[in-house]
């Protein structure tokens, strides 16, 4: 059996208790080398034997999972974030799928979330907006055509935008493009959670400018939105929630 475990975003302690323990009990873990902190990976799986996949093609890193089962060894193969988001798992399971190798996923922090939290910022807020879109911009993976990031801004809702910031001015004019405008707030987190987490500020009509003049061209989430407005200028609707003259299940 394979476990695919989310690594949570940077911080080693963002690891779910059920992805650590698996780790603990890897004899074997593939990890991404990448973007996991190798401090996690040493803290919670000390002796283990460890495969970095930055270097490694699909066939490299099934090959090590299929030898790992076939010894009967305990391994994990270690996403970062939530596997689910942009985690190229889905053919990692279809070999596995192929080859009649069993396995399951444990979910993970996912960096929009360790941005929020950085950010100290609700991503949903009443009266704003009670979407939230995960995307990208077209890079050398492709994009459907009817999720151009223009149409999709055409919304208006908060958009958390991965595997982007090194082409923040062609994003910013497609952001433009949709329902924001030059004075639509925005925020980009850099290696959020960890360590040496960048949070930079702005608008859209100067982020791209700050952005190239922190140096940040990687690991780094663009997020935009009004509902980064309510920091700066206040709440503009309570929630249902927590209203004393709203009822609810929980409360008379
Ligand atoms: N599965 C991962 C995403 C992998 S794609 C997840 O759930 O987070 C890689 C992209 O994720 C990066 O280009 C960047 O946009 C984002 N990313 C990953 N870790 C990050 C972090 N700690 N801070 C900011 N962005 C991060």
């Amino acid at each position: 059996m394979v476990h695919f475990v989310g690594a949570g975003p940077g911080d080693a302690e963002l690891i779910t208790v059920k992805g650590a323990r698996l780790l603990a009990e890897a004899a074997v873990v593939v990890y991404t080398g990448s973007l996991v902190d190798r401090e996690l990976v040493r803290r919670y799986a000390p002796d283990a034997q460890f495969y970095d996949s930055a270097s490694m093609n699909l066939e490299e890193t099934t090959a090590v999972l299929a030898e790992a089962v076939a010894e009967g060894k305990r391994l994990v193969r270690l996403h970062t974030g939530d596997p689910s988001i942009y985690g190229a798992i889905q053919e990692q399971m279809a070999e596995l799928d192929r080859l009649g190798i069993g396995y399951e996923v444990v979910p993970g922090v996912t960096s929009a979330f360790a941005a929020a939290a950085a950010l100290k910022q609700e991503l949903t807020l009443p009266s704003v907006t009670q979407t939230v879109i995960i995307t990208r911009i077209a890079g050398r993976t492709p994009v459907p055509e009817r999720e151009k990031l223009s149409k999709v801004a055409g919304i208006g809702a908060t958009m958390v935008i991965y595997l982007s910031v090194g082409m923040i001015d062609e994003v910013v004019q497609e952001l433009l493009q949709g329902a924001y405008t030059g004075a639509t707030p925005v925020a980009v987190v850099a290696k959020a959670s960890w360590s040496d987490e960048q949070i930079i500020k702005g608008t859209l009509a100067d982020i791209a400018g700050k952005v190239t003049a922190a140096g940040i061209g990687k690991q780094a989430l663009i997020i935009v939105g009004d509902v980064l407005k309510a920091r700066r200028e206040g709440v503009p609707e309570l929630s249902k929630l927590y209203d004393k003259n709203f009822s609810h299940g929980f409360r008379a």
